[in-house]
């Protein structure tokens, strides 16, 4: 599935969309160069989850801790080094995930992580404009796939371009 942002409030909104649908012990896998539009994505998840704090770069702590609505908690790390992928295992997210948090990570490398078996992977692209983006997303795993024709309903919003749905 793929869809076009024309700005970084539209890309906060798409996430809030898909944001919605994410549940205890999920996982969202941002993949995209720096500056693509990751951790604004993030921001707009959050704030459907009902976080209220704003949402920051995790960069220089790996992890932070949300608390959402519901009494969700909502764990945000960047990934931009492969090993810190480790670094953030053993802060203990697939602990936090088992016992029910939803995690979004930043993803700096192209290779898909061989650790995690189920994510909803968002790929952001930069567009041809500057404010542009192109939203590719994926769900890897029986979590996610259970939950496709929810996803593509969450994207296909009025005020996005829907560019393209993969053959089922
Ligand atoms: P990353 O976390 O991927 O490094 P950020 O979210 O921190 O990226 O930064 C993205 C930058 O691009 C922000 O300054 C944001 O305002 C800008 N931007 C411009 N257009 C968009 C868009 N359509 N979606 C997301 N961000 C956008
Ligand atoms: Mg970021």
């Amino acid at each position: 599935m793929v869809v076009r942002s024309s700005s970084p409030e539209e890309t906060r909104r798409l996430a809030g969309r898909l944001g919605r649908l994410v549940v205890a012990c999920d996982v969202v896998l941002l993949g995209g160069d720096l500056g693509a539009g990751k951790t604004t994505f993030t921001q707009g998840l959050a704030r459907a989850l009902g976080v209220k704090e704003p949402v920051t770069s995790p960069t220089f702590t790996l992890m932070r801790s949300y608390h959402g609505t519901g009494g969700l908690q909502l764990l945000h790390a960047d990934v931009y080094r492969l090993e810190y992928l480790q670094e953030i295992m053993d802060l203990g997210l697939p602990e936090l995930l088992e016992e029910g948090a939803a995690a979004v990570v930043e993803w700096g490398d192209r290779a898909a992580p061989a650790l995690l078996a189920d994510y909803l992977e968002i790929r952001i692209e930069f567009g041809e404009e500057d404010d542009e983006r192109i939203l590719h997303v994926r769900p890897v795993g029986a979590r996610w796939d259970a939950r496709k024709e929810q996803l593509a309903q969450a994207l296909a919003v009025q005020d996005s371009t829907w560019i393209a749905q993969a053959q089922p």
